[in-house]
């Protein structure tokens, strides 16, 4: 699995590519985090990357693809990666694109979290993070409640989740990374995923559009056959066949029509089910029948003694 993770800041994906990589072994390299490990560090690179990270800036470029240079050339990354907030732009989409291909190892696909912007707003200035445990929460699903649940450290705010920065940093998205999207859609790479909705329900989507392979068009071979004439002649004659009944059957007759045509598969299913319930009904209500004989003669027996 090689796959890039597009979507703007609060898209989830993050949160995506960590369940990602617990699933499939595949390491999450996030450019975020690897800047962020850099800034607590106080390393030089983090030095010079703190302002404008915090002011909702794109770090440069040679920064951040030094970074992903090294994080890829780690042997876990031999096995595949999830790319998360990287590439950004134009120019750090053809740096990756000559890095893999150098490699031998191209991208599988480009999945694009698609989340609305009010949606982006809410989580992000609502995003409280624990510093230990890197777990992420929501002020408006906590009640009140500052620290991680899971080992009760003091929640934190990230420096550019303040809402001036948000903006600042939705505009970046909009200006230098949302034309990735059609950049890797001419590629043939990119496949969109609805990021709103239940977590269970977007990793799904998730995992469905990171496992598909795609079909080159060589391939694909679409059956052509003829409608036959016999159907089609058929059909009219069942069309007109409800014209001659009352409505209130005619349209019963249609809803029952348009049934057997799209679920053929599922009436089958039930006229089983019905089957089977009724032979079930005879089966219990033999049983009664049997008892009431027993109980008979067992009273007649009981007359006879008395
Ligand atoms: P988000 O996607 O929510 O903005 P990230 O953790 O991916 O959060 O990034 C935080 C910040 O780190 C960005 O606002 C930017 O300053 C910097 N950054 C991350 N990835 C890159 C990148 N590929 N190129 C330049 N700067 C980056």
């Amino acid at each position: 699995m090689r796959i890039v993770l597009l979507g703007a800041p609060g898209s989830g994906k993050g949160t995506q590519a960590q369940r990602l990589q617990a699933r499939h072994g595949v390491p999450q390299v996030s450019s975020g985090d690897l800047l962020r490990d850099a800034v607590a560090r106080g390393t030089e690179l983090g030095l010079k990357a703190k302002a404008v990270m915090e002011a909702g800036q794109l770090v440069s470029d040679d920064i951040v693809l030094g970074l992903i240079r090294d994080r890829l050339s780690r042997p876990d990354a031999a096995k595949g990666f999830i790319l998360d907030g990287f590439p950004r732009n134009r120019d750090q989409a053809n740096a990756l694109s000559a890095l893999l291909n150098a490699i031998g190892q191209p991208l599988d696909a480009v999945l694009l979290l698609d989340v609305r912007r009010e949606t982006l707003m809410q989580r992000l200035a609502g995003r409280r993070i624990c510093p230990k445990c890197g777990t992420v929460y929501n002020v408006h699903s906590l009640n009140g409640v500052t620290t991680c649940a899971r080992d009760g450290t003091e929640l934190y705010q990230r420096p550019d989740d303040k809402e001036d920065v948000i903006a600042k940093r939705l505009e970046v998205y909009e200006k230098q990374t949302q034309p990735l999207i059609d950049h890797y859609s001419k590629l043939g790479l990119l496949r969109v995923v609805a990021g709103e909705g239940e977590f269970e329900a977007v990793f799904e989507r998730m995992e469905a559009a990171a496992l598909t392979k795609p079909v080159p068009a060589a391939a694909v071979r679409v059956s052509a056959a003829p409608v036959s004439t016999k159907k089609t002649v058929a059909t009219k004659k069942k069309t007109v066949s409800t014209k001659t009944q009352p409505k209130k059957s005619r349209t019963a007759a249609k809803s029952a029509k348009r049934k057997a045509t799209s679920k053929p598969a599922k009436r089958a299913v039930a006229r089983k089910g019905a089957r089977k319930v009724a032979a079930k009904r005879a089966s219990t209500t033999a049983a009664p029948k049997k008892r009431s004989v027993k109980t008979a003669s067992r009273s007649k027996s009981a007359r006879r003694k008395k």
